[in-house]
């Protein structure tokens, strides 16, 4: 079952009460943005407080800097006037479960969904798979505070970023809702 027909109902009810949400202009109102995590848990809008039209968020696998994720934020500043930004990783994250050689490995086995056993990921699909999986950088996670850091230090250190733009970094915990600042990540990501 396609949850196709869900998501068209959802939307029509959505667009019925649009309101005055229509004219919001295209640059965020609040002028910052958020890289963080794909996980289903997280509810940016929730967890910040934003409204339409307030804030860009950027979401991938681990709420990574990756190339793609900084040209995003790039776009954020130059062009649509952001001013300050946050990396949100958070608690039990999938990224933490898997180390890229595995990923690839499981991927060289088949492309069926994958199972998460005591000893962590196993293929149980039927082939063939790829062996294109070891020519991506995964981005996995070891260690879930210095992953925050890295990642500021990858933003502020890019050749892109103005240094006038503070990079926040936190972690978000999945079982109560609270934002902890890293503050190594924060100090590594202030504005000069
Ligand atoms: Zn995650």
């Amino acid at each position: 079952m396609s949850v196709l027909p869900e998501v068209l109902a959802a939307n029509a009810a959505h667009a019925a009460d649009f309101g005055e949400r229509g004219s919001l202009a295209l640059p965020p109102a609040r002028r910052f943005a958020i890289l963080t995590c794909m996980d289903a848990r997280l509810d940016p809008a929730r967890y910040a407080g934003l409204a339409e039209g307030d804030a860009h968020v950027i979401r991938n696998a681990g709420g990574r800097a990756s190339d793609d994720a900084i040209r995003s934020l790039v776009i954020s500043y130059k062009l649509l006037g952001t001013q300050e930004w946050f990396v949100v990783h958070h608690t039990d994250c999938g990224m933490e479960y898997f180390r890229g050689d595995v990923m690839a490995g499981l991927l060289d086995a088949s492309l069926e969904t994958a199972e998460l056993g005591p000893n962590g990921f196993v293929d149980v699909g039927e082939g063939p798979g790829s062996p294109a999986g070891h020519d991506v950088d995964w981005l996995t996670i070891a260690d879930r505070e210095q992953a925050v850091v890295d990642d500021v230090a990858r933003i502020r250190n890019h050749d892109l970023v103005p240094a006038r733009i503070p990079v926040y970094g936190y972690v978000y915990h999945v079982t109560t809702g609270r934002l902890i600042e890293v503050a190594e990540a924060t100090a590594v990501g202030a504005a000069s």
